[in-house]
């Protein structure tokens, strides 16, 4: 077993330019890699490497200045995905465990290897360190950025912020402080409890769950839910959505088709928070009990609506 704290860096198309265009399963392409091993609970071996991006061929003007990567470094020193991926792997050993500050990072591996045909399976065991660091210290369920973490914790920054392992390293060292065998046991209670919205009876056939912040609205959330949010599990691929159904308290679901892998349900619960909204998106298996009772109501709802719509035709047509 290896505790391995991983940082991606990637690149994403700046916004209206062809790239941005293109229909991508990907929402973003790594281009660097940093890691650090955690070893008896210190930060120990560190892994960093560029990676030539493809998908999109201009880096972004706004990722390069945040990240400090140059365009024409990249193209000499970046080495081909496949071939960092097998060299990533093999650093991390047989086991690993990762950690990642945020939803994000492990999420986006998986799909730039999908869309490389390369295992994902190695990837399957992380943890959002954010979560065990909240857990562990004042319990409050915000997602602090790795800096507040850091100040809270007097860990002076002694590497560039930004730069995959300056942050991977810097995660380490928040890290050191926590007790993770305990935050790995746990983690499935401390996830559900920082998604106060996720009953354990809505939990089996469930089969990813995301958090987004920061949606400006009901409509934009339902679009990017069934839009380019809409990837199937499996293979990674744009699903087809169908109609949005409401329920009580915010909460939509869908049944969303892979052509290749067949009916999933997606529901989502909205939350307002501090003038947007948070999404809560799960994923349930076709099969599930979760998508079979949910069947059910989507073919109430539309036998109700049917008749709602007949019923008002008739007094109308009496007045003319
Ligand atoms: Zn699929």
């Amino acid at each position: 077993m290896e505790y391995i704290i991983l940082d991606l860096e990637w690149n994403q198309p700046w916004p209206g330019s062809p790239s941005a265009k293109k229909k991508l399963p990907i929402h973003g392409e790594i281009i660097q890699i940093g890691a650090v091993k955690l070893e008896n609970g210190q930060a120990g071996e560190e892994f960093q490497m560029l990676v030539r991006s493809h998908f999109y061929k201009k880096l972004n003007r706004k990722i390069s200045s945040l990240t400090g990567i140059k365009e024409a470094k990249l193209k000499a020193e970046g080495v081909e995905f496949p071939e960092a991926m097998e060299q990533f792997r093999t650093w991390c050993g047989e086991d690993p465990f990762f950690f990642t500050w945020g939803y994000d990072d492990i999420p986006l591996l998986r799909e730039n290897l999908a869309i490389y045909d390369m295992s994902l399976q190695w990837t399957d065991r992380w943890y959002n360190a954010q979560l065990i660091f909240n857990a562990q210290t004042d319990g409050v369920s915000t997602q602090r950025s790795l800096k507040t973490a850091m100040d809270m914790l007097e860990i002076a920054p002694t590497r560039p912020a930004h730069d995959a392992l300056g942050d991977a390293y810097h995660t380490a060292k928040v890290l050191e402080k926590l007790d993770l065998d305990r935050g790995v046991a746990l983690y499935a209670k401390i996830c559900q409890d920082f998604e106060d919205g996720f009953r354990g009876t809505e939990l089996p056939g469930c089969l990813s769950r995301k958090v987004y912040h920061g949606v400006e609205s009901k409509q934009k959330a339902l679009a990017q839910m069934a839009g380019e949010e809409n990837l199937c599990p499996e293979c990674g691929r744009p699903m087809e959505a169908g109609r949005w159904y409401s329920q009580q308290g915010r909460r939509y679901m869908n049944l969303v088709k892979c052509p290749d892998h067949g009916t999933f349900l997606l529901r989502i619960r909205l939350t307002e928070e501090s003038g947007s909204f948070r999404v809560i998106k799960l994923l349930y298996a076709g099969d599930s009990e979760a998508a079979k009772a949910s069947r059910t109501l989507m073919q109430k709802a539309r036998r109700h609506f049917h008749r709602k719509k007949r019923t008002p035709a008739s007094p109308g047509k009496a007045h003319q």
